[in-house]
């Protein structure tokens, strides 16, 4: 049973989702058929007064849909009935003849919040926990269980747009200020409150706003398929066809609603943009559940210890970054820092993300100024006893870093976890001279923090189990998406990355077309090319990480001296105003920096587009089989995942060795081959890759396609 029904004396029915044996709710075939079931006795109920729909759930109201089962379907049929069956009982309940309110607490999704939509009232909770949207264009779909029809309707086009083209997910305050809920309240308060929202009877029809109505709502749906066109550049089908049925749904029956969004979703689900946005979504339901790969299956896996208390040491832009992200999850976080004036600047920059994060209503002014207060300031060497887990991210230099941790060992209690945040240095290494090195791992964050999902876990040859599954637990604790990564050179994402930037600046050498480059992989889908990338990384860091990956691994990307003349002039990128680009406007179209075109060298004739963006996307392909081979991760999902969620890659592609799979392995192997003799020898194609080529494999050899 996944939905509790109670009758009141007073006429009012609550159906309570409570889904069996799950934290979560989402409807599946089986739940929705339940609803349908509690809608036949309530359609015939004599003194039924009202229904609340509601959760038992502490922090979800209705995710969303089952995705698995929309996988599962068979055929096109089986996955058009269960559009019809959403749309048949959400309408039954629409059409009830007593009032509905759905009181929602916690995540009301998808799914979920067209189901919300139905009923003629909503109030939300003021938890935090508590988030309203329609992702589904960002899995390659769009609302097709009434989503698409009633949200326009309720809130109008523009706003609607705006929800449903990006996938916003919204806590209860703004979601009331776009008319979306009605109503908030405490979530003690929140049953009664409904029940109060009743008593305001049936929802009266609402008058269509201006921007809702013939001419004013074509002129919207133009700038939105513009804006989306600019962004997406068309990459992405399912916005513009959320667009599309918005649009021309917006007064016309429900029926002819229903059929757009339905036409809309078969066409959509079928699509190679939406089985890798599917596939990118189980892979962040993966992480969240991963645990840590057992040596031996049959022991038991080692227990997590708790971490409530923790440390940053180093109050740069990572460390503060850490310690806000781990404020603002509730847990105390001493930051340590050797210079006053760092970790002044730390806190300074720690209280704009809060300020932003408050202007946005995503914390009240109180819960910002308690996130801050749960920083500790600290300069010098203080006793860490009471931390369970210290992160280090203080400067990139391995003699630097050994002597910060030996000074831990003298701090920290004999079971404290000790992490760095290292970019590419050993974190065995690191660990040298310590009395205890099984304690010692790398939890590496990707910048910013606030907005990157992604945390590379590194462990080293003597890294405990137990220390793994400590940070492991804490990283998902603290709400990110873990990858577990062997301690190798550039570990996973930067490794990857690294012949990438170089291989942009090598082309740059070659014509010295800063823009021209970048937009090469603009188009392929990337959120940035490759040479900004590399101003915003910083182009001193960039040629510290290059340098150390050219030490360490026999195949480097060979590297020229550009990066070294532009770093000598004192050209790091965006921090110094001068990289690649010109960034003192500090807007975010930087102009190309116009001394940096005459360090062309003009030894190539320009190639055709296609050799030019072979060059920077199968050298990624290529350093991905490597890591594969050398068990830096242990499958090509883990591989995808890092890739687009640590750097934005074309999510639409599925990832790199997805992107292979499709480009087919025997194409990858053949065109590095040419590559190899006509451009440089460093694109031959690795062993792995080669053999997997000549055995006629795939990485992905079992996938299951959305509709086979
Ligand atoms: P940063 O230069 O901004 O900050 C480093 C801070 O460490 C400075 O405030 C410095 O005063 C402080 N510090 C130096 N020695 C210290 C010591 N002994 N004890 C305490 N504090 C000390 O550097 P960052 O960009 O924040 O990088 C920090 C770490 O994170 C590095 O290891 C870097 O490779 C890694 N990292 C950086 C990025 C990035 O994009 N910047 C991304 C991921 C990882």
């Amino acid at each position: 049973m996944n939905i509790a029904f109670h009758l009141d004396a007073d006429g009012v029915c609550t159906l309570t989702f409570d889904r069996a044996g799950s934290s979560a709710n989402v409807f599946d075939r089986a739940t929705l058929q339940e609803l349908a079931a509690h809608l036949d006795t309530l359609e015939t109920q004599h003194g039924l007064k009202g229904l609340v729909l509601a959760t038992a759930k502490p922090k979800i109201f209705i995710a969303g849909a089952d995705l698995k089962e929309f996988v599962r379907a068979p055929d096109a049929d089986a996955l058009a009935e269960i559009v019809d069956l959403g749309h048949s009982i959400f309408t039954r309940l629409s059409r009830l003849p007593v009032p509905s309110v759905a009181a929602i607490h916690g995540v009301c999704l998808g799914g979920g919040c067209e189901l919300a939509l139905a009923c003629d009232w909503r109030i939300a909770s003021t938890d935090k926990a508590t988030k309203l949207g329609l992702p589904e264009t960002q899995l390659g779909i769009v609302p097709a269980w009434g989503g698409s029809v009633r949200l326009p309707a309720l809130i109008g086009l523009p706003a609607a747009l705006g929800l449903i083209l990006t996938g916003r997910q919204l806590v209860g305050a703004q979601a009331r200020k776009l008319g979306l809920v009605d109503d908030l309240a405490h979530p003690e308060y929140l049953a009664a409150a409904a029940r109060r929202l009743l008593t305001r009877g049936k929802r009266p029809p609402a008058p269509r706003a201006l921007a809702s109505r013939a001419p004013l709502k074509y002129l919207v749906a133009a700038k939105a398929r513009r804006d989306v066109l600019a962004k997406t550049r068309g990459h992405y089908p399912a916005p513009l066809k959320a667009v599309a049925v918005c649009t021309a749904a917006l007064g016309r029956s429900l029926e002819t609603g229903f059929a757009l969004e339905k036409a809309a979703f078969m066409e959509l689900v079928d699509t190679p943009e939406c089985r890798n946005l599917l596939q990118l979504f189980f892979l962040q339901e993966r992480a969240k559940k991963l645990s840590i790969p057992a040596a031996d299956p049959a022991a038991t896996p080692p227990a997590p210890a708790i971490v409530d208390q923790t440390a940053v040491v180093g109050a740069g832009v990572m460390g503060a970054g850490i310690a806000q992200w781990l404020s603002a999850r509730g847990l105390p976080v001493k930051l340590k820092d050797v210079s006053p004036e760092a970790l002044a600047r730390g806190l300074h920059g720690i209280e704009l993300i809060y300020r932003e994060a408050v202007k946005r209503r995503v914390f009240t002014a109180t819960e910002g100024v308690a996130g801050m207060d749960r920083i500790i300031p600290v300069v010098g060497d203080v006793p860490l006893a009471t931390a369970d887990l210290v992160i280090e991210a203080a400067v990139e230099k391995l003699d630097a870093k050994q002597a910060i941790f030996r000074q831990l060992e003298t701090a920290v209690r004999p079971d404290t976890i000790l992490a760095t945040n290292t970019s590419a240095l050993s974190i065995d290494a690191i660990a040298d001279g310590l009395g205890h090195p099984e304690r010692v791992l790398g939890i590496h964050f990707f910048n910013p923090v606030h907005r990157m999902q992604l945390v590379e876990l590194v462990h080293g040859p003597r890294t405990s189990p137990a220390a793994l599954a400590t940070a492991l637990q804490f990283t998902k604790a603290v709400g990110k998406l873990p990858v577990i990564v062997k301690d190798s050179p550039g570990f996973l994402v930067n490794r990857i990355l690294m012949p990438y930037m170089i291989e942009a600046v090598r082309m740059f050498r070659e014509d010295g077309g800063a823009a021209g480059i970048d937009r090469l992989m603009l188009d392929f889908g990337m959120p940035m090319g490759p040479l900004r990338l590399a101003d915003e990384v910083g182009l001193d860091v960039a040629l510290h990480v290059a340098n150390d990956l050219k030490r360490r691994l026999p195949h480097a990307t060979p590297l020229d001296d550009t990066l070294e003349t532009m770093v000598g002039r004192g050209w790091l990128g965006k921090k110094s105003g001068r990289g690649f680009y010109l960034h003192s406007n500090g807007g975010a179209h930087p102009r190309p920096n116009p001394e940096a075109g005459p360090l062309r060298a003009k030894r190539r004739e320009q190639a055709d587009a296609e050799v030019r963006r072979d060059r920077l996307v199968l050298i990624m392909i290529n350093e991905a089989a490597r890591c594969l081979a050398e068990g830096v991760v242990e499958s090509p999902e883990d591989v995808d995942f890092a890739m687009i969620l640590g750097t934005g890659w074309a999510p639409f592609r599925g990832g790199p060795l997805r992107h292979a799979d499709a480009l087919g392995l025997d194409a990858v192997v053949q065109r590095l081959d040419r590559l190899a003799r006509d451009v440089a020898p460093h694109f031959s194609p690795c062993e792995h890759l080669r053999a997997m080529a000549g055995a006629g494999s795939l990485f992905y050899p079992n996938t299951t396609p959305v509709r086979p």
